[in-house]
């Protein structure tokens, strides 16, 4: 069974009524954050950015919309033509292309963006998206790479080595997208400058309105022949080996920024950054809270009654402890400095022991005779009548 699918306007966060373009909109916002050239290694982005390009797909469509406007995450069962029953990441990468090139594409739209503050008109927008705005170096964008490690590794530290998939200037064209050899002309729609200008008569009101060229997707020029090492991409996919050292004391959450690691960029822009998020995994006998650390110990009632020697588990072998005599049930002890390190040498956090009293479930005949001689002793010396008044206090 599929997971409960989400609804295509709330994914998107556009409201019922939203045109088409607010849902291009909020669709190219949400493909520039979850993309996963973006953020290799991360099933959530990738998950997201499915989501989001399946609602696109559908909202986007006046004949699906209404479809599903009317009755919704309808499955074919129901005699409709489900959305999205078998839309798998694939079909997401490809309409993302079809609508808007390629990453490169949508990140330029992005900075071109917010670089103008959106002021004001359409116009403006997009206003640099001309033909020129392509030979402007523009830098690679950032990898968010998700690292998983063990609290051991966390404490100690480590040296490793990541396989990064990367986007790198393709070797055959050097970016320009073109088949060596050939050369891109200049889009006939738009005759270069990458904007279409829509006037809409409604009543008395003419509303101009300028947007990306839907030919050449805002580039102002058209490949024919696309390189064919990259797909008309530019870049390639590459794999890199990057060693990254990870210090001792290490969080959940923590970034490692490793410069000009991420992806390549264009016409000489400099490359993006490396993010390894680091995620320390759950340990089945410790858990961390911050620097500290903390653990139960089950020990037994006559440990517990007469006192015990007993070693205990840390994060580097085993420590003496000492367990005072009449030691009650969650009790907490606390091993000075054996927690995690301060990652930035502030000394080590400490590790606290909360030891649980065990009540034997199962005990053997001469077990059973010496706790009954216990028990007469506990009478004689009236311990039970001792331990009610302590209560009744
Ligand atoms: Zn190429
Ligand atoms: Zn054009």
């Amino acid at each position: 069974m599929p997971a409960k699918k989400r609804d295509y306007y709330e994914v998107l966060g556009v409201d019922k009524n939203g045109t088409k373009e607010q849902i291009a909109e909020a669709y190219r916002k949400s493909a520039l954050k979850y993309h996963p050239d973006r953020n290799p290694n991360d099933k959530e982005a990738e998950e997201k950015f499915k989501e989001a390009t399946e609602a696109y797909e559908v909202l986007t469509d006046s004949e699906k919309r209404e479809q599903y406007d009317q009755f919704g995450h309808l499955g074919p069962e129901a005699g409709l033509s489900g959305f999205g029953f078998d839309f798998d990441i694939n079909d997401a990468f490809r309409v993302f292309r079809r609508d808007f090139g390629g990453l490169d594409n949508i990140f330029e739209l992005f900075m071109n963006n917010s670089r103008r503050g959106g002021r004001g008109t359409g116009f403006d927008i997009f206003g640099d998206m001309s033909g020129r705005g392509r030979t402007r170096p523009l830098s690679g964008e950032d990898i968010k790479y998700q690292f998983n490690i063990t609290l051991e590794d966390a404490v100690e530290g480590m040296t490793t080595e990541l396989d990064i998939p990367r986007l790198e200037i393709c070797p055959e064209c050097k970016g320009s997208r073109t088949e060596p050899g050939s050369e891109a002309i200049t889009c006939p729609v738009c005759d270069g400058s990458g904007q279409q200008k829509q006037v809409r008569q409604m009543g008395f009101t003419q509303f101009i309105s300028v947007t990306t060229c839907g030919k050449c997707h805002g580039e102002g020029r058209i490949i024919k022949d696309p390189c064919k090492e990259c797909d008309g991409e530019g870049r390639v996919r590459k794999v890199n080996k990057i060693s990254i050292k990870i210090p001792p004391g290490v969080d959940s959450g923590a970034h490692l920024r490793i410069r000009n690691k991420g992806h390549d960029g264009f016409n000489n822009g400099p490359p993006g950054n490396l993010y390894v998020v680091i995620l320390v995994s759950e340990h089945e006998f410790f858990e961390r809270r911050n620097n500290d650390i903390f653990c139960e110990i089950p020990i037994t009632f006559t440990q517990a009654t007469l006192g015990a020697r007993i070693k205990a588990p840390t994060l580097k072998g085993s420590a003496n402890m000492k367990i005072p005599s009449g030691t009650q049930t969650n009790t907490i002890f606390r091993l000075k400095g054996k927690g995690v390190p301060d990652i930035e040498g502030g000394g080590n956090g400490d590790q606290y022991i909360k030891v649980i009293i065990k009540t034997p479930k199962k005990v053997t005949k001469r077990m059973r005779s010496l706790l009954n001689e216990l028990e007469k002793e506990e009478k004689a010396v009236g311990l039970k009548d001792r331990i009610l008044k302590k209560l009744r206090k």
